[in-house]
């Protein structure tokens, strides 16, 4: 299992460089994230192993659990929908939240990480497609949501995080990209105090190398990692 797993990240690693070549980016530039949800400690251990040290989780108990056991060099990402009453839990545990969608949530988080005189680093997460079943802020009101986020004291914007419709056709994925990459570039001339824009998170294990061709700096890959979830 572990050899799959080192197998399957030299691969990514491989198609993350070939799609930088396509499209004149370093490599160095783009951050894999290990989406490690649903899938066991040992796992996580076998891609640490491997000498991947970024993963991602999504439910904030099972993140709690395998922080507890999970020892080394090992840095979470919080990438799951968030309700406020457990950002509590995440406070000091996580390096990056991605998925703030409203000011009530960022207000907490503000809130928990000011209690350590902390800065909570976050990603403002945007609805591309306007789906109802999916979380993030509407297109049309992410740079209002940003505005306000700018005025906490304990918050960083470090950028955009969206998670497009799905399309078999991966062509057909690339104009979500391109609408986040451009959003975020708008946002951005905005100059507001405590954010900035580099930051994109985008791609996943089917459509990642399209996310880079249009501008990803973190994707998210958990399937072509780990393997399907239950
Ligand atoms: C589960 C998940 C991923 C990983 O998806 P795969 O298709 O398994 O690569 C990425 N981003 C988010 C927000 C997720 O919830």
């Amino acid at each position: 299992m572990s050899v799959e797993i080192a197998h399957n990240l030299e691969t990514i690693q491989q198609r993350i460089t070939a799609a930088c070549l396509r499209c004149g980016r370093d490599p160095q530039d783009i951050q894999l994230i290990a989406v490690s949800k649903k899938k066991p400690v040992e796992l996580i251990e076998a891609a640490l192993s491997a000498g991947q040290t970024l993963f991602g989780e999504s439910y904030v108990q099972e993140f709690i659990d395998k922080h507890q056991v999970v020892t080394g060099p090992v840095r979470w990402h919080f990438i799951g929908a968030l309700q406020s009453n457990k950002v509590k839990y995440l406070a000091g545990k996580t390096e990056l939240i991605h998925s703030v969608d409203r000011l009530s949530l960022a207000k907490e988080i503000n809130k928990q990480w000011g209690k350590a005189d902390d800065v909570a680093r976050i990603l403002v997460q945007v609805n591309v497609g306007d789906e109802a079943s999916k979380a993030g802020v509407p297109v049309d009101k992410a740079e209002e949501l940003v505005r306000q986020l700018s005025e906490l004291p304990h918050l960083h914007v470090e950028g955009l995080m969206a998670l497009p419709p799905y399309a078999d056709n991966l062509e057909q994925v690339r104009p979500w990209f391109r609408l986040l990459r451009e959003l975020a570039e708008k946002i951005d001339t905005l100059n507001l105090p405590n954010v900035s824009m580099a930051t994109l998170s985008m791609g996943m294990s089917h459509d990642f190398e399209i996310a880079i061709e249009e501008g990803a700096t973190l994707i998210r890959v958990g399937t072509a990692i780990f393997g399907a979830r239950e």
